[in-house]
């Protein structure tokens, strides 16, 4: 069986209380996610899914512990993850876990702790046609697109100033009808752990049935896995040098020269 393994995040609210969105993912978003994960990665990956109201939120320590790379789709319900799960996530991610933040996942506790800024946007919703243009043709995540853009016919806009750092690598921006632009594909590195922001997901458009946004999203669950070499994230007084130290004068506090 597969060697990649996803856990999908969905709050799981709009598709329960609004009928647009319960008849576009009658069994929520994270499922037709998932089935696009199956349809692009196969046998290389196993997918599970985990969502607000479960204990924990779904996100145990144990499911953390073997979850490679996370995918989050959050909205109206952000204020309703803990802190803790959200902490327990962030070290994952510094620990080598991939981070793919869907869409209005940029107001996300984990995004926002993440990246330290404040993650706002401009955004309206007029149905209106988005182009994704592709910055970055030589990555890993746009592998496969044809083309040097791709659309969307209706979607929610999201104009910059987009409120986050740098990022690493700008794979997508994002042009609107209405006049705006958007980064809307961006790579960070937190630790040892990967993020990739991915902009498409308005609830009320089949958008998690397009078959671009499924190939990048694919793409980048295989691009976010865990690589790279032993994370040594937390502190570590090393009191015995690794060579001789001549100074004979020892001013930290910590440092105990042997008698
Ligand atoms: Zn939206």
């Amino acid at each position: 069986m597969g060697s990649l393994r996803v856990t999908i995040w969905n709050e799981f609210l709009h598709e329960r209380n609004n009928e647009v969105v319960q008849k576009i993912y009658p069994d929520g978003m994270h499922a037709v996610i998932a089935d696009g994960l199956r349809e692009q990665l196969g046998d290389e990956v196993v997918v599970r899914t985990a969502t607000l109201n479960e204990p924990e939120h779904g996100l145990t320590e144990e499911v953390l512990a073997e979850t490679d790379v996370l995918i989050w789709w959050g909205h109206v319900g952000h204020d309703q993850v803990e802190d803790a799960i959200v902490e327990r996530v962030q070290k994952r991610v510094l620990s080598g876990m991939g981070l793919i933040a869907l869409h209005s996942a940029h107001a996300s506790k984990i995004f926002r702790k993440l990246m330290g800024t404040e993650c706002m946007l401009r955004w309206r919703e007029a149905g209106e046609r988005e182009r994704l243009w592709i910055v970055r043709p030589g990555h890993e995540i746009v592998s496969g697109l044809v083309g040097e853009y791709f659309e969307l016919a209706h979607t929610e806009m999201y104009g910059e100033f987009f409120d986050i750092p740098q990022p690493d690598e700008l794979i997508f921006i994002s042009w609107f009808e209405g006049g705006e632009v958007f980064r809307s594909g961006c790579t960070f590195h937190r630790g040892r752990g990967r993020i990739f922001y991915f902009r498409p997901g308005h609830e009320t458009y089949p958008i998690y049935y397009d078959s671009n946004v499924r190939r990048v999203i694919g793409n980048a669950v295989r691009w976010a896995a865990t690589t790279g070499a032993t994370y040594y994230g937390p502190a570590r007084n090393i009191a015995e040098p690794l060579h001789p130290i001549a100074n004979p004068k020892a001013t930290d506090e910590h440092f105990q020269r042997p008698q």
